[in-house]
This record gives C-alpha cells, sequence and structure tokens, in this order.
C-alpha cells in the first residue's frame, strides 16, 4: 500500500497513475475520493470491485476545467449556469445529459452525468495534471462511513489501490448536494451545499422520489435470465439478443450476441455491460436472454443489474 503526503511530485505520480487506469484516493473540500479516470470503463469496472457495491450507482465525475464540461454534458443551460457561476468550484454535484464519450458504466447506463468542480486545491491539481475527468465515489466499501482522512483510507481499502495522496483531513467531511437540473431541478441528495440557498438562485426545487429513479433505470425490450447451462430457444416467430458472459458455443439461434467479456473476466464484463444493454435495447429484436453470471465479485453486481431489468423495476 503506498501512501504520498501532497507534493506536487506525489500529484505528478498520481495523475500517471489515473492515466493509466489505476485508482487513487485523494482528498476533496468533501470527503477522500477513490478516482479513476471516467474515460476508462476497465478502472471503473475496478472502483465498483473495491466499494463492493452490490450494485452499480452512477458515479460523480470531477472536472477541473470549465471546457471538459461542455465535453461531457449535451447542453448546459441558463439554470447550470447560474448555479456554476454561485457555487463552482465547491460542493454542488450537478446531474445534466450526457454526451457519448462518457463509457456508460460511469453513469450505470443513465444518459445523465453527475458533474463537480471541487474546491480543494490538491483535487483540481490532480484532475488538472492526469488531463482527464475524474470519477470518484467516497473512498470507502459499500456501507462503511465515509473517509475524512487518509487514515480512513488507508485502514478500509488501502491494500486494493495503487496509490493515496494525504492532503489532511476534509474541510467539510460531508458529501455535495446533488441537484439534477437535466429535466425539472429535482435534490436527489442533501449534501453541504444547503438546499434554501439553490432556491435563492434558480427557484423551486422538487425532492426525489425514489420511485421514478428506478423507473430511469429500465429496457424497453422485455430481459429474460437463462437458468445455468441452459440454452435458450426463441419462441417461434421471435428475435432474440442474447448477453452472454462469454463468447457461446452455438450463436445462430440468435438475432444478435453481445460478449461481455472473451476470456470470462468479471471485470471485463462489468466494463462492457451497460454498452452491450444499450445496444441490445436498441436492436430490431423482440427480446433480450441473458446468459447467468457467476455471482463472485462484479459477478453479484451484473446479476443485481439484470434481475432488475428483468423485474422492470
Ligand atoms: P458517491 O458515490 O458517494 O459520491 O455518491 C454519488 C451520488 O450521486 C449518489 O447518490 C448517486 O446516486 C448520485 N448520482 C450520480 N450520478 C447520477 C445521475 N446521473 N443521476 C442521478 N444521480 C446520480
Ligand atoms: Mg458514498
Amino acid at each position: 500500500m503506498r501512501v504520498l503526503k501532497y507534493s506536487s511530485e506525489a500529484i505528478k505520480e498520481a495523475a500517471s497513475i489515473i492515466k493509466e487506469g489505476g485508482l487513487v484516493a485523494f482528498p476533496t473540500e468533501t470527503v477522500y475520493g477513490l478516482g479513476a479516470s471516467a474515460l476508462n470503463p476497465e478502472a471503473i469496472a475496478r472502483v465498483f470491485e473495491v466499494k463492493r457495491r452490490p450494485h452499480f450507482e452512477p458515479l460523480i465525475v470531477h472536472i477541473a476545467d470549465m471546457m471538459e464540461l461542455e465535453r461531457l454534458c449535451l447542453r448546459v443551460d441558463d439554470r447550470a449556469k447560474k448555479l456554476i457561476k454561485e457555487f463552482w468550484p465547491g460542493p454542488l454535484t450537478l446531474v445534466l445529459p450526457k454526451s457519448d464519450i462518457l463509457p456508460d458504466i460511469v453513469t450505470a447506463g443513465l444518459r445523465t452525468v453527475a458533474i463537480r468542480m471541487p474546491s480543494h486545491p490538491v483535487a483540481l491539481e490532480l484532475i488538472r495534471e492526469a488531463g482527464v475527468p475524474v470519477a470518484a465515489p467516497s473512498a470507502n466499501p459499500s456501507g462503511y462511513l465515509s473517509p475524512t482522512e487518509a487514515s480512513h483510507v488507508m485502514e478500509q481499502i488501502g491494500p486494493e489501490i495503487d496509490l493515496i495522496i494525504d492532503g489532511g483531513k476534509c474541510p467539510l467531511g460531508l458529501e455535495s448536494t446533488v441537484l439534477d437540473i437535466s429535466e425539472e431541478p429535482t435534490l436527489l441528495r442533501a449534501g453541504a451545499v444547503p438546499i434554501e440557498r439553490i432556491k435563492e438562485v434558480i427557484g423551486e426545487v422538487k425532492i426525489s422520489s425514489p420511485l421514478k429513479e428506478k423507473r430511469r433505470y429500465s429496457l424497453r425490450k422485455p430481459l429474460k435470465i437463462l437458468k445455468n447451462g441452459e440454452a435458450g430457444s426463441p419462441p417461434e416467430g421471435m428475435k432474440v439478443g442474447l448477453l452472454a458472459f462469454k463468447p457461446p458455443a452455438d450463436s445462430t439461434p440468435f438475432e444478435m450476441v453481445e460478449v461481455l467479456s472473451l476470456s470470462g473476466d468479471l471485470r471485463e464484463a462489468a466494463a462492457n455491460l451497460f454498452s452491450s444493454l444499450h445496444r441490445l435495447d436498441k436492436a430490431e429484436i423482440d427480446l433480450i436472454y441473458a446468459e447467468p453470471i457467476p455471482e463472485t465479485g462484479l459477478g453479484r453486481a451484473i446479476m443485481e443489474r439484470l434481475r432488475r431489468a428483468e423485474d422492470k423495476k
């Protein structure tokens, strides 16, 4: 496990690790983040692996330069601009329509992306030096307290990541406020910027309903998870797309096949999952069959996602 106190050399090293697809924990003004290049799907899969989340969740993408915002989002409307002017850099995360340069795993398949420009000088310097947007959830395993000091990160996930930048205590120690402004402004998570201050800038803000959140994840096409070893012959007259874990022995019954991993690697499968699902959902097929995935490590999160698609929740 490697820990470096903040210095410009430490930042250079951390930035090159991120550029090459590694994981670096770094301080922000809210909590310590577990950072990976937002443009590298396998690095993002590794973030989920280290967090041991039982499901995929969209990550916040951190930027240090306003030019990045234009690249990552389809539109930045006047409300967004007002909020940015008032609260960035700082602990306000904005959910905006995502552009295609971001891999789908970063947003867990959603068409929107959560973005924030942190104000912590170490975070800003690292993101700038890396030259890529940095996806970073809190640097703790799922279900544990968020880390506000480098030692928390060391104890919780230290041995599993490439580097920790120790920049002292996080000044706020409280997560960012998450506001969806892709449609009607909606508060998704209360955090360091009080909702009252947001209302002063853009007027009324709705509080999120968890039901709506769930619906936004669903596929249009029906999906069925096959039983272990089941070949899955398509029903008469139906065009079926197969979501395969590994290359299938026989692909002839299917209209199309999306292979998640050539070598049967769970990290690679996770990295490809959401783009494969999007392609299947858009294709000229009636039904999706999904092969079961071994439920260890990232396999559990993949299966959770498939079950949710099957239940149409
Ligand atoms: P954390 O990973 O602990 O920083 O938390 C990130 C928060 O942002 C979670 O509550 C996510 O559900 C939320 N979030 C991230 N991206 C999106 C998105 N595209 N739409 C809605 N919520 C998001
Ligand atoms: Mg968290």
